[in-house]
């Protein structure tokens, strides 16, 4: 059998064994509405109270803290929206994110500027850090929220969250943070360190697609997102994610347990593969700073290769990786994370981004390590710009 390396846990993960056998019995025998009062709709109400509880405890936050989403975006798109319509009222307009954020944020807050409220992107350096200063500096008596994601999903960098919480807390703004890189990768306390509003994704995770939680801070106002039923306490309608919702319960449980032991053990298989990739293909850079980045990610750029001939020939050797450049409108645009940390375009274009995790094997780095340098080789042959 052909050799198959999966290096794209920041896109998504599969499934755990633990995670998929708690699911299946709310498929097949307790699939009772959790809304229904006899014995299989009172168990399904229990198992998401359980859940909640869940992913309560591995924030440090309350199970009344936590509500179930359909995914990361939508907790972003209703921890923003909510806030900003909620705050207009008392004249506050100004939201404070980075411009490194991903689009769940991004257009979010592009939306939001179009109904007129006013956002300062904060610019990152070029390493992929901001300062806790930068907000400060920003934060006006207009500020109504400042969103800075936890960790950045292609270049790992994570930020100073517990300063910026304090900083927030100091000048009474909101504070939310989209944390759905940085779940199972650091240890997080949602009390100690002032956070106001958190985005979780069940599918990075080991959790399946389709589920998502936002933490709201008792005493933050919580608008509703969906109009219907009462499930999640009225905020939310719509019959719950039943499976899904105990898949993130159980894979928060195990996301948020143990992260000491599965850094480590990650980060030196990414080492290996920075030092090694660096050393043996000239004209490579790594993107974004080593210190403190998600043990897992590594995005390095090669010059005169195009990230997406890259990620076809790594494919044909088994390899499932992701790159900077996304295909979208029938232009090759580069990353605005890889542009908003000052790399010109077209070393942007032929960027790579690795992401492993626990799942991930030294022989897949031996692995990665025998095919990467022979195909950024013939990539290079190919290129009219390079120059050897
Ligand atoms: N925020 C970050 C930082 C992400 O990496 C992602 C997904 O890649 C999302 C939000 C969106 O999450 P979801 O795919 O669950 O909507």
């Amino acid at each position: 059998m052909n050799k198959f390396v999966y290096a794209d846990n920041a896109a998504t993960t599969n499934v755990g064994d633990s995670v998929y056998y708690a699911m299946l019995p709310y498929l097949k025998d307790f699939y009772g509405n959790p809304s229904s009062i006899y014995s299989i709709g009172r168990e399904a109400r229990k198992s998401i109270e359980l859940a909640r509880q869940k992913v309560a405890t591995g924030l440090n936050a309350e199970p009344a803290e936590i509500y179930f989403t359909g995914c990361g975006t939508e907790s972003d798109n209703w921890a923003l929206k909510s806030v900003a319509h909620d705050l207009k009222a008392k004249g506050k307009n100004h939201i404070i994110t980075t411009n490194f954020e991903h689009h769940a944020i991004l257009h979010t807050c592009e939306k939001l500027a179009k109904e007129g409220f006013e956002v300062t992107y904060l610019p990152v350096d070029n390493d992929g850090y901001i300062t806790s200063e930068q907000v400060l500096n920003a934060i006006t008596d207009k500020t109504a929220i400042v969103s800075i994601m936890y960790a950045n999903n292609e270049i790992g960098t994570i930020q100073p969250i517990s300063e910026i919480g304090a900083i927030c807390k100091d000048k009474k703004v909101i504070f939310h943070t989209d944390a759905v890189q940085a779940i199972g990768s650091v240890a997080i306390d949602v009390k100690a360190q002032n956070i106001d509003m958190l985005s979780i994704s069940g599918h990075k995770i080991h959790a399946p697609k389709g589920i998502g939680a936002l933490y709201v801070r008792k005493g933050v106002r919580l608008t509703n997102f969906i109009d219907g039923g009462a499930q999640e306490r009225n905020k939310r309608g719509g019959t719950e994610n039943l499976a899904s919702i105990v898949a993130l319960g159980v894979a928060m449980e195990e996301a948020t347990n143990g992260i000491e032991e599965r850094v480590q053990k990650v980060a030196k298989m990414r080492d290996r593969l920075i030092d090694s990739i660096l050393k043996t293909i000239p004209k490579s850079r790594l993107n974004g700073g080593i210190s403190p980045r998600l043990a897992g990610n590594l995005n390095i750029s090669f010059e005169a290769v195009e990230g997406e001939a890259l990620l076809l020939r790594l494919d044909m050797m088994g390899v499932c990786a992701s790159s900077g450049s996304a295909c979208t409108s029938g232009a090759l645009d580069p990353s605005h994370v890889l542009m908003a940390i000052g790399l010109p375009h077209e070393i942007a274009h032929g960027s790579l981004r690795l992401s492993l995790n626990e799942y991930n094997t030294d022989e897949d780095v031996d692995y990665i390590l025998e095919v990467l340098p022979g195909v950024i080789d013939i990539l290079r042959a190919m290129s009219p710009i390079w120059e050897g």
